[in-house]
């Protein structure tokens, strides 16, 4: 990891620390392979959307944390990139983006159009700037993650998936009141819905393990018909046929909210996170190391 004027800094207590400041444990391994670099919404302002660049705001931890509020609106989100996924204010449901337009996918399995006033408690996006698109034939699940991964070989990627879909496991979560539960609670009562023979474009990222806290572990896909007829997190993706395009980047600007803050190593949250979040199917360990 470089480091910059506003970059992450070492702190020795690890772990989560409760009350008023929510922490993110960051992996010293992912710290080296990631030049990781936290802003302030100031910062965010300034910051210009740059190709490969991840940009995200707030954390996967603060999530947990039950900080649904939101420091950023979705229009603040997208001036960074322009494919994403996240939530909304409340943990209104699954935000995607896709060409540089937002949706949300609820409990209800619509998909709505996003007012860019909305804030967002965790949004990630890129300006996509994939390679060529690879044809992909009919996989299940997890032989689509696996076709992925072996197409993924750099630490962060971003991917758009356009296709026919035999089968999409989708599921959203409802919004939320105060005093908000944290998100393992949450996802108890979610949403699950298939669709069937459905065309649509899935977008996401895959992370590496040591994310966790961070970001979501793993692959996390969000998909929405071509007919804006639904849309949601993905559980499952079975694809009939269709083409991929990847986007390779070591470079993940995060904007911290205040009271949000990213410290040392730790591994406690990972498994709650990998539960609520990591598309299922591709187990971390068998995700190329970052480097190697
Ligand atoms: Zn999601």
């Amino acid at each position: 990891m470089s480091v910059t004027r506003s970059s992450l800094r070492p702190v020795p207590a690890p772990g989560l620390v409760s009350g008023h400041t929510s922490t993110v444990a960051i992996d010293p391994d992912l710290v080296r392979a990631l030049h990781l670099v936290s802003e302030d919404r100031r910062g965010a302002a300034a910051d210009a959307a740059a190709a490969h660049h991840v940009f995200q705001t707030s954390t996967i931890a603060a999530l947990m944390d039950s900080r649904y509020d939101g420091d950023l609106t979705v229009g603040e989100v997208m001036a960074h990139g322009d494919l994403g996924l996240g939530t909304l204010a409340g943990l209104d449901g699954e935000l995607i983006i896709v060409d540089g337009r937002a949706f949300v996918g609820r409990t209800d399995g619509s998909l709505s159009p996003v007012d860019p006033t909305t804030t967002t408690p965790f949004a990630v996006v890129t300006p996509f700037a994939p390679g060529d698109p690879v044809d992909l034939g009919e996989m299940d699940h997890r032989a689509l993650l696996a076709r992925l991964d072996a197409l993924a070989p750099a630490t962060v990627s971003a991917v758009r998936i356009e296709g026919r879909f035999r089968r999409l496991h989708l599921r959203s979560v409802p919004k939320q009141r105060t005093p908000y539960p944290p998100l393992d609670v949450v996802v108890t009562e979610q949403a699950e819905w298939e669709v069937h023979d459905l065309d649509a474009v899935v977008v996401g990222f895959r992370f590496p393990s040591e994310a966790a806290g961070l970001e979501v572990p793993g692959w996390h896909l969000h998909a929405m018909a071509l007919d804006h007829s639904t849309g949601g997190h993905v559980l499952e993706a079975d694809i009939a046929s269709g083409r991929a395009w990847m986007d390779a980047t070591d470079e993940v600007h995060v904007e911290l909210p205040p009271g949000v803050e990213m410290t040392g190593a730790d591994a406690a949250m990972r498994e709650g996170i990998e539960k609520a979040e990591t598309s299922p199917g591709a187990p971390d360990k068998e995700h190329p190391a970052a480097g190697g």
